[in-house]
């Protein structure tokens, strides 16, 4: 029988010392005994998840835990973010990664609605008929979804030509920009986009959702923010994952983009019931798509959000605490399940900068056989004492494949 494994991504796990903690990392401050009992009978070390200096994104950093270089295999973000929407693409088609916003007098006043999706689901639907007036027009078909939260995705089939600017810097209280062709071929797909985002300006401005976000004391959402461009080109058959390691995976998780990078890289995935990606994750659900799903796969992601979006609004404690609510109700009631256990993080997220950061994360890889060695508490500073030593992202999965006996071994 295969062994089974169980891997852990938690979002942004690694972070900075916090003075809030008395100068210990979230990770360091929680008090997590199912984890760290199973670091002390586990190899433990750190992973710069893309490499040394380099700030990994979350669809980036996920590539790379799945075994996938980036410079060969990333095709942007905005593809993920359609693909794990359950939005067929097809080759060339135009994603882009979208943030409902709020903007007053040209200024960007809030990127992310309040982290509040009220009255978003019935603005959207009541646009359509202005996005299909848009499609006839030019001749082209327009998806705009939501996603969790303030996030949506936006995919345009039928444009040709690509090379435009994007609205989105990931900063608040500045300017907002027009999207710019920067070549005269794409002149047509920058007056799209600026033609859907001015619409949806106009049209949301006056909705009566956006009248009683108000009145609750939220901000209106009346802005689409566009990011990761992305042109559709499918993984090639022989490198999706289960060819690649002859290995059958499924990744769990609740937001769309993490679903979309598994899938364009061949796992099957399953968005557990009842989940949401909030920093209010209902682990429960987590913990049992990963029991129903075990007999029938190799190895069961389970991709947790919440810690990044705490370290993204600098909440540490917050951070902590959620790392506690793992520790209790995700490790301690799977780790007796499964014969191997990996626990790491896509990238580290601070929760004193707010942002992505280079800095390595920890990782854990608990079996049988391990090298156990001199790590108590499973930290971003006591890992690196561990056997695994230190590791890129995309030598965890072929030191994995040895660990379920399906390494490659060269020489007789
Ligand atoms: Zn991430
Ligand atoms: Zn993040």
């Amino acid at each position: 029988m295969s062994k089974k494994v169980l891997f852990v991504i938690l979002d942004g796990l690694g972070d900075h010392p916090n003075k809030e903690l008395g100068n210990k990392t979230p990770l360091e401050a929680a008090k997590k005994p199912n984890i760290d009992k199973l670091a002390r009978e586990a190899e433990n070390g750190i992973v710069y998840v893309i490499d040394k200096g380099i700030i990994p994104g979350s669809d980036t950093g996920h590539l790379s835990l799945f075994g996938y270089e980036i410079d060969k295999y990333y095709i942007g973000r905005g593809s993920f973010e359609a693909l794990g929407s359950d939005i067929e693409l097809e080759e060339g088609d135009l994603s882009f990664r979208v943030n409902f916003a709020t903007v007053s007098n040209n200024i960007i006043v809030d990127r992310r609605i309040n982290r509040n999706d009220y009255g978003l689901e019935e603005i959207l639907n009541d646009f359509r008929g202005i996005l299909d007036k848009i499609e006839s027009e030019y001749g082209i078909k327009i998806i705009l979804k939501k996603g969790v939260e303030h996030r949506g995705v936006l995919v345009i089939k039928g444009i040709k030509e690509y090379n435009i600017t994007e609205n989105d810097i990931h900063e608040e209280n500045v300017k907002v920009e027009k999207i710019k062709a920067l070549d005269e071929k794409s002149r047509l797909t920058a007056e799209i986009l600026n033609k859907i985002i001015d619409s949806f300006y106009e049209f949301s401005e006056r909705h009566e959702k956006n009248k009683e976000r108000k009145e609750k004391g939220l901000n209106p959402v009346n802005y689409i923010l566009i990011r990761g461009k992305s042109v559709y080109k499918e993984l090639d058959k022989k490198e999706k994952f289960e060819n690649r390691y002859k290995i059958k995976g499924i990744f769990l998780a609740a937001a769309p983009m993490y679903l979309g990078v598994a899938k364009y890289v061949g796992l099957d995935t399953e968005k557990p019931l009842g989940s949401n990606g909030t920093a209010k994750e209902n682990l429960f659900s987590f913990y049992q798509s990963a029991i129903k799903n075990r007999d029938k796969y190799d190895i069961v992601f389970i991709h947790i959000k919440g810690t990044d979006s705490l370290s993204h609004d600098k909440k540490p404690r917050e951070k902590k605490k959620f790392i506690e609510r793992i520790d209790e109700e995700l490790i301690g009631k799977l780790k007796d399940e499964f014969d191997i256990i990996v626990l790491t993080g896509d990238h580290s997220t601070s929760s004193i900068l707010g942002r992505h950061t280079s800095d390595p994360v920890p990782i854990m890889i608990y079996h049988e056989n391990a090298r156990r060695g001199f790590v108590k508490n499973f930290s971003e500073r006591k890992c690196i004492k561990g056997t695994l030593g230190i590791l890129k992202g995309i030598e965890i999965m072929k030191i994995l494949l040895d660990k379920m006996e399906k390494g490659i071994m060269i020489g007789t």
